[in-house]
């Protein structure tokens, strides 16, 4: 029954030749760096410092990094010697100072200069090895960040490994939450920074979305980061962007009218089920079928015994949690009886039968694949129950438009009114269908007190790694607003997305990445293909000797928790310190009221303080110590063995269930056994455990069948830790392709978002923005008039032309100035345009010295309008991107609609987001042309100096502005007033001169 599981085999086969090279080629380096350090050991504390500046100053002079990692990292090295016996003041306590790397921590800090993820064993001491890359590279003078789990941390270790660069003459700082956005840049400015992926990632947003002048961006780029517990922020935060947003104007949701068809249509078929159910119940105890014995069944019973099955499985597809189908999966001959029908229906020949059961429903639930269908039915009574059918057929935008221009009989206004209310109907329907998809989701796949609790009114989010409640976070597309819905609590406004990304896709962006954890190696596939990122297997410092136990498996739940309960016992009455991982925040509490029936005092670990938390876990090496824990939490503190807890077995670690990959599996194991100490793990499983239920094959099965042990008896079969590790397999095959999908739909908008960044970037920068604004106007009058040029007949339509430019900017053409060529057209518009706009500049450059004659000086009044030029095309920039990204909200949710119509929405999607960034970027610069002339220096009425101010005008209400009233042009809604400050149209003024 002891054995240590032979699980990394075949990966170490595939990995095995590659690793090992690389670890001997890096085990060369190890040599050098100790007999450098040797050599430092000689040198006097002031010259040991002195390496910093002399390394410094090598790299500046062309050595390369990777030229001096010798010397830099036997220079930390040797300080850490220095240090030994010294006091560090690490969170609020002295402690003295105890460590000199060892060589696998030197061989992980190679690994990370050269951009691999180091897999490193809790224990094994990775925030110190993470001292020598971050030391080299720092050497750069390039920004080099260190990302951790959490604010403690990020403290704690700036604290604690900080101060070996302190004495090394190099800055580091944290970056933690509660320091204000005025202050970061001071953060930033430092050699070195600890934080946590979201500071960063939220700080790289408002430096690229908020930030009006670029003393205001606190970010100083991104050279190399190494990211602390990497598998928890690339695969297990993978679906969760940093999202900045706030109240959107339009809103579109209709939750609260949708909200009791929904629910009375998934109740409608819960009682169908529990009829259905109930009378399979009582046939199969009529026909004695759950008794030990079963007896002989003549040919009728056989029928009877049958159409229960039949029932049972269509209950299956509609409520596939039943309590019933529950009972009956716990008799093994049962169960296989139920997935003997299942293969029954999958079977072609009986598609008939089956489409015939499943129409009695209104609603299919895909529990694996975590999605639902509405039958014919189910949509038909929708349809009864909701305002008409038509509301479900979604409209072919581009048929419909093609016929509204066919009809001769209409006029041109008419035309584009018919199109407008198309428009409108068309996002109603979508909208619509939307919110019912997400109410039904709601209803049948997300479950209370599992995915998320009622608390104070409102829905909180439960994270399924961690199983903490995550206030504040809010599911999205429109599931939020759908879950409120369902509970009956305050349906929370849309909101409207003001900058998002994914922490992978921040992290993309570094020139240099590195990572650590203790558990990478089964997601190696997946660092390298999405991030081009190596996982190096770092062997430990000393073997570890931990027995990993074989996994207990138990029919039902209820026997599993027995066994748990008989195991801590035992356990505890040695003395030996216990640690049980939970799955979530609800089975920790189940547990934790067995252990208080059974009086034995325990620690239940699911804060939300990492700072308990941390102390927490220190204590939980003492002997005889319980601690429940959720899987994630108090990442980062590793549990040292306390007083006699080593003599007596070390820490026994205990998982109530196997997850769905076997990386969190590792993660806990790994929990016990660090740096050679003794210890032991077991994991209990039950049937019922949703990765048994959801993924176990039907072989697992038909040998339950042959082994199904006593009540209470574990099942021992060694196949089934093999066919464990399988499900796990296809789990984790399943939510890569998840993953993975998520980031496709995220790369499209990545792409929009840097080259938007890098424009919005360039302005900001730019010492001059009113020559950028040149260049627009030029840009804008060219692709114009190429636009107008572009018809059937390649022929240039001058007044098409003459028209847009009369109505975007406040000049005036003649029809005959143009020609028929496009080009020359746009040359001879540019110029006028330009010209005009020269004008205005010049003449605010006068108000602004009239108002302020001091600013002439040096001629600083054209930096006055050089930043409100900035902040004009800026303040566009953003209101613009945030419009576009709420379209590509919506677009988001619109095609997931196109997969009925057999297409492909992530292939929509792309089409659709390209077409949407170019229409935007069009717009965008025709919008800030536009703003441009409207730029108004108000020249008010004689008063004290001092009170006057410069302003600009970019509102679109007919509004008062510093004593004057700008009157707008009723047609367009635009400013037509000339900009020379008289308040006549522009006709009237200037333009004619
Ligand atoms: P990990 O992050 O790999 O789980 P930590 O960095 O938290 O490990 O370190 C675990 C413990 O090991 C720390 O308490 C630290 O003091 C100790 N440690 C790390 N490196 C050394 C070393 N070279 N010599 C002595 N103790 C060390
Ligand atoms: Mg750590």
């Amino acid at each position: 029954m002891y054995r240590k599981i032979a699980m990394f085999g075949l990966i170490k086969k595939i990995f095995g030749t590659q690793q090992t090279r690389t670890l001997k080629k890096y085990q060369k380096l190890v040599e050098k760096i100790n007999s450098q350090e040797k050599l430092y050991q000689n040198l006097s504390d002031t010259e040991l410092k002195g390496k910093t500046t002399e390394l410094k100053k090598r790299y500046q002079n062309g050595e390369t990094l990777d030229d001096l990692l010798v010397e830099a990292y036997a220079t930390v090295k040797n300080m850490c010697r220095r240090m030994v016996g010294t006091d560090v003041h690490v969170s609020g306590y002295e402690q003295k100072w105890d460590m000199i790397p060892y060589d696998v921590q030197l061989l992980g800090a190679i690994g990370m200069h050269n951009q691999a993820i180091a897999e490193m064993q809790t224990g094994e001491g990775k925030t110190l090895t993470a001292a020598m890359p971050l030391y080299l590279n720092a050497l750069s003078g390039k920004p080099v960040h260190l990302v951790t789990v959490n604010d403690y941390l990020a403290k704690r270790d700036c604290e604690w490994i900080g101060s070996i660069f302190r004495h090394l003459g190099l800055s580091v700082a944290s970056l933690t939450n509660d320091i204000h956005p005025s202050h970061r840049k001071e953060i930033y400015a430092n050699d070195i920074v600890y934080g946590t992926a979201s500071e960063f990632g939220f700080d790289y947003l408002r430096d690229n979305s908020m930030a009006m002048q670029k003393e205001h961006q606190c970010q100083r780029g991104h050279f190399f980061a190494i990211v602390d517990e990497i598998d928890s922020i690339m695969i297990d935060e993978a679906r969760t962007p940093l999202i900045i947003s706030g109240p959107t104007s339009e809103n579109r949701q209709m939750y609260e009218e949708l909200k009791d068809d929904v629910s009375h249509l998934v109740k409608k078929q819960r009682e169908l089920c529990s009829k259905l159910a109930t009378d399979a119940r009582k046939e199969l105890e009529a026909l004695e079928c759950f008794s030990e014995e079963p007896k002989k069944l003549s040919k009728q019973e056989i029928e009877q015994k049958q159409d229960a099955f039949k029932k049972i499985w269509v209950v299956s597809k509609a409520v596939p949690r039943h309590k019933i189908l529950k009972r009956i999966r716990e008799n093994p001959d049962l169960r296989a009886e139920m997935e003997k029908w299942e293969l029954y229906f999958h079977n072609d020949v009986n598609k008939e039968e089956k489409q015939k059961f499943l129409s009695s429903l209104f609603i299919i639930v895909d529990e694996k694949s975590n999605e639902y269908e509405l039958t014919d039915k189910g949509i038909s009574a929708c349809i009864e129950k909701g305002k008409g059918e038509e509301d479900f057929v979604m409209l072919d935008l581009g048929h419909e438009y093609a016929l509204i221009d066919q009809n001769t009989s209409l006029s041109d206004a008419e035309k584009m009114e018919k199109k407008n209310a198309l428009v409108k109907t068309d996002a109603f329907r979508k909208e619509k269908s939307h919110n019912l998809r997400q109410l039904f989701r709601a209803h049948l796949l997300m479950e209370k007190d599992v995915d998320y609790i009622v608390q104070d009114n409102s829905i909180v989010i439960i994270d399924e790694n961690t199983g903490r409640p995550q206030p504040g976070r809010r599911f999205s597309d429109g599931l939020h607003q759908a879950i409120e819905a369902k509970e009956s609590v305050k349906i929370q406004g849309e909101t409207q997305t003001y900058a998002t990304i994914t922490l992978q896709n921040y992290f993309k962006m570094h020139d240099k990445l590195a990572g650590m954890t203790g558990t990478a190696i089964t997601e190696a596939n997946e660092f390298k293909e999405i991030y081009n990122l190596e996982v190096l297997q770092i062997p430990t410092n000393v073997p570890c000797v931990r027995t990993d136990e074989d996994d207990q498996i138990y029919m039902s739940e209820r026997e599993k928790y027995h066994a748990i309960l008989k195991e801590i016992l035992k356990e505890n009455e040695k003395g030996r310190p216990i640690l049980i991982g939970t799955e979530s925040v609800e089975v920790s509490e189940k547990l934790s009221r067995i252990l208080k029936q059974n009086r034995l005092p325990h620690t239940v670990l699911n804060a939300k303080n990492h700072t308990t938390e941390a102390e927490i876990i220190a204590e939980a090496g003492n002997p005889k110590s319980i601690t429940l824990a959720t899987n994630m939490a108090g990442r980062g503190t590793d549990i040292k063995l306390k007083k006699n807890a080593r003599e007596l077995g070390g820490l026994h670690v205990i998982g109530t269930t196997r997850h769905q990959s076997r990386r969190i599996d590792r993660q806990l194991r790994g929990r016990s056994g660090r740096q050679g100490d003794k210890g032991s793990s077991v994991f209990f499983v039950s049937f019922e455990d949703s990765l048994m239920r959801l993924f176990a094959t039907p072989r697992m099965t038909s040998l339950l069948q042959r082994f199904r042990p006593p009540e209470g008896e574990p099942v021992s079969a060694k196949m089934l830790n093999k066919s464990i590790e399988t499900a796990q397999k296809r789990v984790e095959q399943r939510n890569y392709t998840i993953r993975k999908h998520t980031l496709e739909y995220d790369d499209v908008m990545n792409k929009q978002r840097s080259e938007l960044y890098a424009f919005r970037n360039e302005i900001l920068r730019s010492e001059n923005p009113i020559e950028i604004a040149k260049d627009l106007i030029h840009e804008i009058c060219h692709s114009m008039a190429y636009q107008f040029a572009s018809g059937s007949h390649k022929v240039f339509e001058a007044k098409g032309y003459r028209d847009f430019l009369m109505t975007h900017f406040p000049v005036s053409f003649e029809i005959d100035e143009f020609g028929t060529d496009a080009e020359k057209a746009a040359n001879a518009a540019s110029e006028k345009v330009l010209s005009h706009f020269e004008k205005m500049i010049a003449f605010q450059n006068e108000v602004i010295i009239q108002l302020h004659p001091e600013t002439k000086e040096h001629g600083k009044h054209k930096n006055v309008l050089n930043g409100i030029i900035r902040n004009l095309i800026l303040s566009k920039v953003d209101q613009s991107w945030q419009k576009h990204l709420l379209q590509i909200d919506h677009l988001r949710s619109d095609v997931q609609l196109q997969s009925f119509a057999q297409k492909d929405p992530l292939l929509e999607f792309k089409q659709q987001a390209f077409y949407l960034f170019d229409e935007f970027s069009k717009e965008i610069r025709t919008e800030i042309t536009m703003d441009l002339f409207r730029i108004q220096m108000a020249l008010p009425e004689p008063q004290p100096l001092s009170k006057t101010k410069l302003s600009f005008q970019k509102d679109d209400s007919d509004k008062e502005i510093e004593g004057k009233i700008v009157s707008l042009n009723p047609k367009t809604g635009r400013n037509d007033a000339c900009h020379c400050g008289s308040g006549k149209k522009f006709k009237k003024c200037c333009a004619e001169t």
